[in-house]
């Protein structure tokens, strides 16, 4: 069983493939020519499943079913003082308007976490309970499969360290006085929202390797 992955970020791709060392893992563009996939779902789960679907029918149309699955992830950060925000919006952040519309292309990292950080001082406040979510989606020739992982923590005001990616900067996870942006890579690996999730998805892509040898 081959998997690919659908997502194009790469800070996703090393953490998924770190995770699941072990299985045969392929980046979505050594598979799959560009294409664009719409995520028009109001929830982290229906956006797992649009990407994932998407990439397993274009595996489909090449006679690839048999032998691969399709995984993807979609995940974001929740800032309780901000009523949830940026959640599934956290890539766009930058990008969304007070209707929640999202205008323009110009969103990145740097500036998702300074707009996360002006909301914050906007309400005076130095620190937010906060959660990131991942929604892991698998697709197969046996049907499609969801698993959430979470991680509990607090948004700061101010960004700390370099390592991670995203809001890693931001975030001070619960049992922590450190963000994850000064937290090691072993560290995040241990208790992220994206490895929690995968380690439930784990059990069905054993499962599916095993059906899918036998059946091939
Ligand atoms: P997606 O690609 O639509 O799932 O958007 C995910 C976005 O959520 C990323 O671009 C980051 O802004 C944020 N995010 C998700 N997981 C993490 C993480 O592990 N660290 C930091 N930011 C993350």
């Amino acid at each position: 069983m081959k998997i690919v992955l659908a997502t194009s970020n790469l800070d996703k791709v090393k953490e998924i493939k770190e995770f699941l060392k072990g299985y045969e893992i392929y980046a979505l563009s050594e598979i799959v020519k560009p294409f664009e996939i719409i995520e028009d779902g109001s929830t982290f789960q229906q956006n797992a499943l649009i990407k994932s679907r998407a990439v397993f029918a274009k595996l489909k149309e090449q006679g690839l079913d048999s032998e691969f699955i399709s995984l993807s992830d979609d995940s974001g950060i929740s800032v309780d003082a901000l009523g949830g925000e940026p959640g599934i919006y956290s890539a766009r952040y930058f990008d969304l308007d007070e209707n929640d519309k999202v205008r323009g292309k110009n969103a990145n990292d740097a500036n998702n976490r300074a707009k996360l950080i002006s909301k914050l001082k906007v309400l005076n406040l130095k620190s937010s309970p906060a959660h990131y979510t991942a929604c892991i989606a698998i697709s197969s020739k046996f049907g499609d499969f969801t698993a959430h992982g979470f991680m509990n923590g607090t948004a700061i005001d101010e960004e700390r360290g370099n390592n991670g990616f995203g809001y890693d900067a931001l975030f001070i996870p619960d049992g922590f006085n450190k963000t994850l942006g000064e937290l090691d890579n072993e560290t995040k690996l241990k208790i992220s929202h994206r490895s929690k999730g995968l380690e439930l998805a784990n059990f069905v892509l054993k499962s599916l390797k095993k059906t899918l040898v036998k059946r091939i």
